[in-house]
């Protein structure tokens, strides 16, 4: 057994509130900027990292594009800890979190997170697995094939290296690092998911194995660590077993893995939260296993983990617009709640009309005494700047389906035009359709907002709603 020579992370943070932005400012990497995502993004700092007197670096291996993958190792201990990142590589958020940790986990000179760590654990990480798909911003690798989806087949350069790495690491522990959609929540709270995390399963039956337990152990360790304001953002990722991901092979070969999703909180589009979340619980998490690792007589707790809501993604738009009266031309009025989603994702702008109660947004418009109106159209017969200003005089005056010839119209204002379409007939619409090709207001005895497509306006502060997503 190991004694605990090492000082947690919580005894270093003790008699302070855990100040997560001051303990990131001071550790964490520097020159990533705000939103790295490319091989490009990333080379500067992976370029100093190789150069740190504690970092070893080999090539384990090339991208389907021959783009080279390195793994990196830093610590002689006998703990053998295996991180990868960005094996989907539209999923940056996971590689900037993950050399965060590294970072931070280097920069700490004076040993102040753990006395020792270098001898007892050996930190190997394999940041960005799937470089090609990063600079295409793509989920999958030049292949098309998801990597994630490749274990038992290994059909992709990248999904070998990951095995064979897997297989003569001999990891005891690994996190396997990803990023998730935005609309994933905390189910039953409707709050986002800033950070999903998983044992992933090891076999078809979910048994909870050894390594899993251990698994659930630190994971549980880490929420310990995470401050009282975020617990009601973190969830519990849910996956059948499948053969096909690397994070169930992991299980199924007794590596004690932990999957962690970066997830989002509304209104800050570079997940700059996640990422410290993310980064913060790479290091607890390594606490954990410093702590635990030799310690098999103690009855650990693992409930935490058990206890964390499942992370779905059924209950969450970016726009919700409640009880929107509609009154048709000679119909019987009726309200309704409409849910909009932004143009990066598929479907987008208007995706559900009805009863949305069940529904969470990341801006909310409670249209109680407000209604639904149509725009009238603006006919191009000449050359038109649509800046933001001269398209807010448009949309005040209720005006914002746009005809005409579409080479008329310079569109500079960020925010989409909805032209007329071609078919179809000329009645004026009575209410919101699902689609993106619809423009209406929201108004009472004036216009209070646009909705563009997929883009909501604010028209008395004569901003989109969007920065708020
Ligand atoms: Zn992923």
């Amino acid at each position: 057994m190991v004694h605990k020579t090492h000082l947690s992370l919580s005894e270093w943070l003790n008699g302070a509130p855990w100040d997560i932005e001051q303990f990131y400012q001071q550790y964490s990497a520097s020159g990533l900027g705000d939103a790295p995502r490319t091989v490009e993004d990333f080379s500067v700092l992976l370029a100093e990292l190789q150069q740190h007197p504690l970092v070893r670096r080999r090539q384990v291996g090339s991208s389907y594009l021959g783009q080279p993958l390195w793994l990196y190792s830093i610590g002689q201990g006998p703990i053998s800890v295996f991180a990868w990142s960005q094996m989907h590589g539209n999923e940056p958020v996971s590689t900037a979190a993950l050399l965060d940790a590294v970072c931070m986990l280097l920069n700490d000179e004076e040993d102040t997170l753990w006395k020792d760590w270098s001898r007892l654990m050996t930190f190997h990480f394999l940041p960005m697995l799937n470089p090609d798909g990063a600079d295409a911003n793509t989920r999958h690798n030049a292949q098309s094939i998801d990597i994630n989806r490749d274990a038992s087949a290994l059909q992709s350069p990248e999904g070998r290296v990951l095995h064979q790495c897997l297989l003569n690491l001999k990891p005891d522990y690994a996190f396997n690092m990803h990023d998730q959609s935005r609309f994933y929540t905390a189910q039953g709270s409707g709050l986002p998911s800033v950070m999903a995390v998983l044992t992933p399963p090891a076999n078809s039956g979910g048994t909870v194995t050894p390594a899993r337990a251990r698994a659930a152990r630190v994971l549980s360790h880490v929420l310990g660590y995470l401050p009282s304001s975020l617990q009601d953002y973190l969830s519990r990722y849910r996956s059948p077993y499948s053969s096909r991901a690397f994070g169930d092979f992991a299980s199924s070969k007794g590596i004690s893995c932990m999957l962690l999703e970066s997830g989002y909180l509304g209104g800050d589009q570079t997940r700059s939260v996640p990422r410290k979340v993310v980064a913060m619980t790479v290091l607890a998490a390594l606490d954990g296993i410093l702590t635990y690792h030799h310690d098999n007589d103690v009855n650990y707790r693992d409930d935490a983990y058990w206890q964390l809501p499942l992370n779905v993604d059924d209950e969450r738009v970016d726009v919700l617009i409640q009880h929107l009266q509609v009154a048709p031309d000679g119909s019987e009025n009726f309200a309704v709640d409409v849910g909009i989603n932004r143009s990066d994702v598929s479907p987008n702008g208007v995706v559900d009309i009805g009863d949305l109660r069940h529904l969470n947004g990341f801006v909310g418009i409670d249209a109680r005494g407000l209604s639904f109106r149509a725009a009238e159209k603006v006919t191009l017969d000449e050359p038109v700047t649509l800046s933001q200003e001269t398209y807010l005089e448009y949309l005040r005056q209720g005006q914002g389906l746009f005809c005409g010839e579409s080479s008329l119209l310079n569109n500079t204002s960020g925010w989409p035009a909805i032209w007329q379409q071609k078919t179809g007939s000329d009645a004026s619409v009575s209410g919101p359709t699902l689609g993106n090709q619809q423009v209406w207001f929201i108004a009472n005895k004036s216009l209070r907002y646009a909705v563009l497509g997929d883009t909501v306006i604010d028209l008395e502060r004569g901003e989109s709603l969007n920065q708020y997503i």
